[in-house]
């Protein structure tokens, strides 16, 4: 029934000043928690089966687990899914948390991490206050090198308080130069309740549309979501591009949301309430929202809709959209380029998705 899994590890080092992804300091829990999610797995395949396309270990920070945690969650997800019948097995990464020996572990498990960077520039991650140390990088760049993972994604971050062109040019230098497949660059949002919103720093709306031209034309990595670009198709991240696509998730840790193809429901935003299985939130979203979401959130890639990809999905429902996308191409004309078979933003309309998103739904 799901055809994707996401793991949610909740634990960091340290909480970045920007995040708001739910993770807490103390790991005191980090055992009974890692027993959950194989516990929840386990049951969730009785129930539902088990063939997934896609496992992503996101968080908070997995790599954070030591070695013996790490090689108990995938020897027991082996156990469980028979890894090496999965397409894409993608782990998330902190630099300063990579040794050598957990390199070793993954390399038998994953085929593909993501490694948060968000600058090469120390100056620039202390305004995020992102705690990692330029050697920190450097040693687990080396570290990915050494290992056979040769998938391997770096995000970075723009439109910091006092990031210029050049400094992210630079950045963008050091992702090639590191080798990566895959670049991720996240546009800096001030997230409510966060270390930087309490700051009331602001975000300069040229600085970022500019910082954004320059990822979209870097001219190694190519554009295929707004934030997402890699060295070729093959290298694209599987797990996201099925999700855009209204494919099923099954989440699994605190926090997690799943979708079985009609609802969302998602695991409660506390270690106690996961591990005692409370506070599940449950989202029902009519059929209609459903197919909105779904059009809309496929259209911040840049293969956007085909008439025969959507209707696959919602038979003749794609004239109700290119109706939409006629009347707001009155409005926004440099935002679309469509015909009467396929549906795309342009890199400009794709910067400006969320105005998209509200004027078509
Ligand atoms: S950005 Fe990543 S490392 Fe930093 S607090 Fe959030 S989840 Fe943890």
């Amino acid at each position: 029934m799901f055809e994707n899994l996401y793991i949610h590890i909740p634990f960091c080092r340290k909480k970045c000043d920007y995040c708001a992804f739910f993770s807490v300091t103390d790991y005191s829990q980090c055992d009974k928690v890692l027993t959950k999610i194989i516990e929840d797995i386990r049951k969730q395949c009785e129930l539902n089966g088990k063939k997934f396309d896609t496992l992503y270990l996101g968080g908070g920070t997995p790599t954070l687990l030591s070695e013996k945690q790490l090689e108990y969650l995938f020897a027991n997800l082996d156990d469980i899914l028979t890894l090496k019948n999965l397409s894409e097995i993608s782990i998330e990464a902190n630099p300063e948390t990579l040794t050598k020996g957990k390199i070793a572990i993954l390399s038998n498990y994953v085929n593909r991490l993501s490694m948060g960077v968000q600058s090469f520039n120390a100056d620039l991650r202390k305004i995020l206050g992102r705690d990692c140390s330029n050697q920190a990088i450097s040693q687990a760049i080396d570290l990915i090198h050494n290992s056979s993972i040769k998938n391997f994604n770096i995000d970075l971050i723009y439109a910091i308080p006092s990031q210029t062109a050049a400094d992210f040019i630079a950045d963008i230098n050091e992702v090639k130069k590191a080798g990566a497949t895959h670049l991720s660059c996240y546009n800096l949002t001030i997230e409510e309740q966060t270390a930087l919103a309490a700051k009331e720093i602001s975000i300069d709306e040229d600085n970022s549309c500019e910082l954004y031209q320059i990822a979209v034309n870097n001219g190694y990595f190519k554009q295929y979501e707004v934030s997402n670009y890699a060295i070729n198709e093959q290298y694209q991240c599987r797990h996201n591009k099925n999700i855009w696509r209204g494919g099923t998730l099954l989440g699994i840790g605190p926090a997690a949301s799943s979708f079985d193809g009609k609802n969302r429901f998602t695991q409660s935003y506390s270690i106690d309430n996961y591990l005692h299985d409370k506070a599940i939130d449950y989202d029902i979203i009519s059929k209609i929202e459903r197919r909105n979401e779904i059009f809309a959130v496929n259209l911040r890639t840049c293969a956007g809709w085909t008439r025969s990809d959507f209707e696959s999905i919602y038979p003749d429902a794609f004239d109700f959209y290119l109706a939409k996308i006629r009347e707001s191409a009155k409005i926004y004309p440099d935002f679309f380029d469509y015909d009467s078979n396929h549906i795309t933003l342009t890199s400009q309309g794709l910067l400006f998705w969320d105005e998209v998103a509200s004027e078509l739904l």
